[in-house]
């Protein structure tokens, strides 16, 4: 699905689970964050930036071997899971390891790591991605195991009925699916 659904997707999750506004960034980036692997998608082009693709391609492996190598020196386990996820993400073909439990399970040591009360919203919106990419060509949720988990409905469908639902759910809850600029 596209960023703009699984954000949409997400903060309808938080509204729906009692968050407050304020952890909406929190479940955004959660929601946006699997697709780091593709480096046309709306998180690459925020976080790396970048005119050409090659830029966002390079700047993901610089990045990720950066923290790798920090998270060795300093022995942090969260950094180093960081950079190993991010690793991962510049090999591996789009909707790989950053798809599945493995990488769920590793921003979860990342986000316990940070603390605080975004470990859910994002947690949360992580995993609202990957339930949000079933329909279609599916993920691989047990990766490395190729076996893809997929929903037989049409992508297209599953994205429209999705966003509308989720936009109506945010306007009965009285949530402005941009919270910051209500
Ligand atoms: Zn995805």
């Amino acid at each position: 699905m596209s960023g703009i659904t699984h954000a949409i997707v997400a903060l309808a999750l938080d509204a729906g689970l009692g968050f407050s506004v304020a952890t909406a960034p929190a479940a955004l980036a959660g929601a946006l964050l699997p697709d780091i692997d593709e480096p046309e998608s709306a998180v690459s082009r925020i976080l790396l930036g970048g005119r050409w693709t090659i830029f966002r391609v390079v700047g993901l492996a610089l990045l990720a071997v950066a923290l790798v190598w920090r998270g060795s020196v300093v022995r942090s386990p969260e950094l180093l899971a960081m950079g190993l996820f991010l690793v991962a993400a510049a090999l591996l073909p789009h909707r790989g390891v950053t798809h599945s439990v493995l990488g769920l399970a590793l921003v979860a040591l990342v986000l316990r790591g940070l603390g605080g009360s975004w470990f859910l919203p994002a947690l949360l919106g992580y995993g609202s991605h990957l339930v949000a990419d079933l329909p279609g060509s599916g993920v691989p949720l047990l990766w490395p195991v190729p076996w893809r988990v997929k929903v037989p409905v049409p992508r297209w469908l599953a994205e429209v009925s999705v966003a509308l639902a989720a936009v109506a759910y945010l306007g009965y809850r009285g949530w402005a699916p941009w919270p910051f600029l209500r």
